[in-house]
């Protein structure tokens, strides 16, 4: 079954053993509030040195570096929409974040891979609908992607973790 490789977990993002966690960065690449400023912290300045290089990033896009002193190899950085009402191309360009960190993690053959909520902190998009769009495009991704093994949708609080639930039980 391919959603038995989906897990979710209640972890903080930056302590898990992957090959890459996803980011939920802002246009800068040059770290913010949020699951941004932990990864961060934890993976020390030589990120940023490197997010430096990037030229920061277009929202509903990704890009890779290393994990420096996390113990994840590889961090995505991928830019969320702010939430606008949801007539602004939300819902594309969320899923857009999701189909890019895919993207890169078949190029780079990651066979596990760690998203934060992407866009439902600060960026304020609703958690049960991006929870169905992460859920969505994971699955489409592991239809399509054979090599990777384990998804983890990382719940950092409650609300987040019943909105993947509910968007898991609908499939
Ligand atoms: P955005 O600007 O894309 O909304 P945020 O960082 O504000 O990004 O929030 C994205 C999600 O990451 C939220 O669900 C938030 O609760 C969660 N989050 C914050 N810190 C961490 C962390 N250390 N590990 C995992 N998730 C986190």
């Amino acid at each position: 079954m391919k959603f038995g490789k989906i897990h979710l977990v209640d972890d903080d993002i930056t302590t898990l053993h992957v090959d890459a966690i996803v980011n939920a960065a802002n246009n800068s690449l040059l770290g913010g509030g949020g699951v941004d400023g932990a990864i961060h912290r934890a993976a020390g300045s030589d990120l940023l040195e490197e997010c430096r290089t990037l030229n920061g990033c277009e929202t509903g896009n990704a890009k890779i570096t290393g994990g420096y002193n996390l113990p994840a190899k590889h961090v995505i950085h991928t830019v969320g929409p702010i939430w606008k009402g949801g007539k602004q191309n939300e819902p594309k360009l969320l899923a857009s974040c999701y189909l890019r960190c895919f993207a890169l993690a078949d190029k780079y053959g990651l066979t596990t891979i760690a998203f934060p909520a992407i866009s439902t902190g600060v960026y304020g998009y609703p958690k049960k609908a991006a929870a169905q769009i992460a859920i969505n495009e994971t699955i489409g991704a592991l239809k399509k992607n054979s090599k990777l093994e384990k998804v983890y949708c990382v719940c950092f609080n409650q609300e987040t973790r019943e909105a993947y639930e509910i968007a898991l039980s609908q499939l």
